[in-house]
């Protein structure tokens, strides 16, 4: 790695930059969300981020160098980032971000608890590598700088200085229960999560849990399973697993196989055979590999990248792309994990991974390619679709999902505002971060009920479930559905459920 000295100025001018103020202005007063204070800390130096002289930095997150030098402060994606426009820090905007781990990487910057907390706020939306006129692939720095965090043990006060207390004080994912236990022990397994599921149906269906919020009891589950208790949808008997193959209905136009994802395949079946049917309808034979697994991306996100690996390769096992024309993702999340397989792992299956990922497709994408039969049954709907940000920003997919909707007879789309904007899902996010995720989902709210649609479509399993929690939370009845679950509807001539 290069020794770069950091000029004085530049960033130091780009991080004193006055703060622009939020898009949207702050969400309501009434929303109090405490933040800890390292995340509302002025930037460095400051008495949180003291800057140290440039040294060799004993930090190697394996970054190209040249990837920090892309970008040029000049600050033109702070204002699409979702933590920007919530706290207005320049260490919580992409800037700043850049700046932070540059910084660590240098040597010029502890790695320590507030730097930390900066970077762990962020949601890896990408929002930022959309906005950026230069090109800077932020996901390839906050990824990579994330694991290396996970594995550096922090001392006493937070710095990357190699001791065992330090380790204990900040213990790292793999040591904390919810990430154990739930995040990296339930949520990659499908079988378990629905058994796990089970109970939670039977609580739903005789009114526990609405009962545990009317008495307050809720309150008293540690907050990350509080979280998790209010996220869940309204858990219906499971569909059956989908067969291993489908045929194509009609004239056959390709061969495809569908990943059908750990949380998509517990929670969202019936959004999975909605998108085998309406593939079928576009005369593709649909293959469902059973021994397929967990994109990897709960795991990958949270920097842990060896169990990530060992899913993906477990996929690349389970998918003979030989006799496919294209993989099948109906989620944005899995579906940019999938299409990142060849970046990640530098080793001798690199190459392997990278002829699995380039027959990868979103499904929007795909039928948008293939050019779709029209739909010919009426939805009649005024809905909105959200940007799901592992789909606009990630995998650079915004028009094809609205084109494919503009084919439903009946179905009014309106615009809206912000609809790039992170709903605070951001995979498990939600989870580890609920009070930045709380107020991100109630300002994309608030954008919902400006269109005054009646529903809300997007194509993310983790933004469905987080969009319906904080209308449910707000005393809403908003519907919301997969593209898929519409298109489907529409073939099959079914009307939605009131
Ligand atoms: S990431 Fe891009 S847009 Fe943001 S400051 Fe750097 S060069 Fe400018
Ligand atoms: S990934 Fe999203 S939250 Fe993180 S810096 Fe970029 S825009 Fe902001």
């Amino acid at each position: 790695m290069p020794e770069t000295v950091l000029p004085e100025k530049t960033p130091q001018k780009a991080l004193d930059a006055p703060h622009a103020p939020a898009a949207n202005g702050p969400i309501a007063a009434s929303a109090k969300v405490e933040l800890p204070p390292a995340a509302v800390n002025p930037p460095s130096p400051s008495p949180g981020l003291p800057s140290l002289p440039a040294t060799k930095s004993h930090f190697d997150a394996g970054i190209d160098y040249e990837l920090f030098l892309d970008c040029v402060h000049c600050g033109l994606c702070t204002a699409a980032c979702p933590t920007y426009a919530e706290l207005g820090n320049e260490n919580d905007g992409p800037r700043g971000r850049i700046y932070l781990m540059r910084a660590v990487t240098d040597g010029r910057l502890e790695l320590n608890q507030p730097v930390r907390r900066h970077l762990e706020l962020c949601l890896d939306c990408r929002a930022c590598e959309t906005a950026c006129p230069s090109g800077v692939q932020y996901g390839r720095l906050i990824e990579p700088f994330r694991i290396a965090m996970e594995r550096a043990p922090t001392g006493p006060e937070g710095a990357a200085d190699g001791t065992a207390e330090g380790a204990a004080k900040f213990a790292a994912k793999s040591d904390d229960w919810f990430h154990r236990w739930i995040l990296f022990g339930l949520f990659p397994y499908p079988a378990r999560l629905r058994k796990a599921l089970a109970p939670a149906r039977w609580a739903q269906r005789l009114g526990m849990i609405g009962a545990l919020e009317k008495t307050g009891i809720i309150r008293l589950l540690p907050p990350r399973l509080r979280q998790l208790v209010r996220m869940l949808p309204p858990l219906r008997r499971a569909e059956p697993p989908l067969p291993a193959v489908l045929p194509a209905i009609g004239k056959r136009r390709a061969r495809v196989a569908l990943f059908t994802g750990c949380v998509g395949d517990a929670m969202f079946r019936a959004t999975n055979w909605a998108t085998a049917r309406v593939l079928q309808q576009n005369g593709c034979d649909v293959l469902t590999p059973p021994q397929q697994v967990c994109c990897g991306a709960i795991h990958f996100h949270a920097g842990q990248s060896e169990p990530a690996r060992q899913f993906a390769d477990a996929n690349r096992a389970a998918f003979d792309t030989r006799c496919l024309d294209a993989v099948i993702v109906n989620v944005a999340g899995c579906g940019a994990m999938l299409k990142d397989y060849g970046h990640h792992w530098p080793d001798a299956e690199q190459a392997d991974r990278a002829a699995f990922a380039a027959k990868v497709k979103d499904v929007h994408e795909f039928l948008d390619e293939l050019g779709i039969v029209p739909p010919t049954g009426e939805i009649p709907l005024v809905a909105t679709y959200h940007d799901a940000c592992h789909l606009v920003h990630a995998q650079r997919i915004r028009a094809a999902p609205r084109r494919l909707l503009a084919r439903i007879p009946g179905l009014e789309l309106r615009e809206l505002p912000e609809s790039e904007l992170c709903c605070g899902a951001a995979g498990t996010y939600n989870l580890t971060e609920p009070e930045m995720a709380a107020r991100l989902s109630q300002r994309k709210l608030n954008n919902i009920r400006s269109t005054g649609a009646r529903a809300v479509i997007t194509a993310n399993a983790g933004c469905l479930l987080q969009i319906a929690r904080e209308a449910r939370q707000q005393g809403e009845r908003l519907p919301l559905y997969h593209p898929m679950d519409l298109l489907d509807r529409s073939y099959r001539g079914v009307p939605l459920e009131r």
